[in-house]
């Protein structure tokens, strides 16, 4: 199918690597001129090349900066024409216990996971409803949905951004102007996030990765974890022309894990 999105503009955050680079990817694949950012410059123009190679007729664009500070927020904007289609994503806040946070790691992860990617929406949001088309996809996390203990500060930040959305998305000057905005909710994901947890909770188990990570996805009802290439896919499809009825909703891509029937 073709998903209708030729020549759009989209800003892809944090997609040097990952679930946001798997984004980008699926973007690119159709068609979709595309400015990515991250925080290291040599990864993230690696993967612009790679972009650049996977689909030579877009556009490809690379600006390097903390997607959770204003600066870093003002340089990814001006170096898009125009943004019809916004990915928001950032690193998640570290694990822990909340008796050890104070004041300054909450801050942090409302910054990187709440307050960065509703400044991008008010940025961009109003001008995609001019135009008519706007896609906004919101990267939270499975955690939204089934909460996990010692990451609370994930959990905390990112219901804040799903409380929110749902609220905005339903704004009939947005949803009537072909303007969606959804959540992707990850499960686990094959990625250099998900090596870092594994490798932690081998570490601490006194065991290999190799049998952490079996034993982990042993208890995903597909058996395995997912590929960005998968996620990048369901993003791109949220992202099509022919997706402007689907608003203010929270997709879980997770193999089945959540155990709920809604
Ligand atoms: P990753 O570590 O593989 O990649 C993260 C990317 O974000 C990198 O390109 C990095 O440079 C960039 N980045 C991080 N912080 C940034 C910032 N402040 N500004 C700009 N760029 C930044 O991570 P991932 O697995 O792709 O995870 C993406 C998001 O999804 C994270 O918020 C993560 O917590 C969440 N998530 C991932 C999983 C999973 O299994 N992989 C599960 C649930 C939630």
């Amino acid at each position: 199918m073709d998903l209708g999105l030729k020549g759009h503009w989209a800003l892809v955050c944090a997609a040097s690597k990952g679930l946001g680079r798997g984004c980008a990817e699926a973007l690119v694949g159709e068609g979709v001129n595309v400015v990515i950012t991250a925080r290291g410059e040599a990864d993230l123009l690696v993967t612009a090349d790679a972009l650049r190679a996977l689909n030579p007729d877009v556009e490809v664009r690379a600006v390097a900066g903390d997607i959770a500070t204003p600066e870093g927020r003002a340089a990814a904007v001006a170096a898009c024409p125009r943004i019809d289609i916004l990915i928001n994503n950032a690193g998640g806040p570290p694990p822990g216990d909340f008796r050890d946070w104070g004041r300054e790691q909450w801050i942090a992860a409302l910054d990187a996971n709440m307050l960065a990617p509703i400044e991008l929406i008010k940025a961009t949001v109003d001008a995609m409803a001019s135009r008519g088309f706007g896609r906004i996809v919101n990267i939270t996390s499975g955690a939204v949905k089934a909460p996990i203990d010692v990451l609370g500060l994930s959990n905390g930040a990112r219901s804040g951004l799903t409380g929110f959305v749902a609220g905005l998305a339903r704004q009939p000057r947005l949803a009537g102007a072909n303007v969606t905005i959804n959540n992707l909710l990850p499960g686990a994901f094959d990625t250099d996030r998900l090596k870092k947890t594994l490798a932690a909770g081998a570490a601490k188990a006194g065991q290999s990765v190799d049998e952490v990570a079996a034993r982990r996805r042993s208890t995903i009802p597909a058996q395995r974890f997912g590929t960005a290439a998968e996620f990048g896919a369901i993003c791109a499809m949220l992202c099509s022309a022919q997706a402007g009825y689907l608003t203010g909703q929270n997709i879980l891509l997770d193999g089945g894990n959540y155990p709920g029937t809604f």
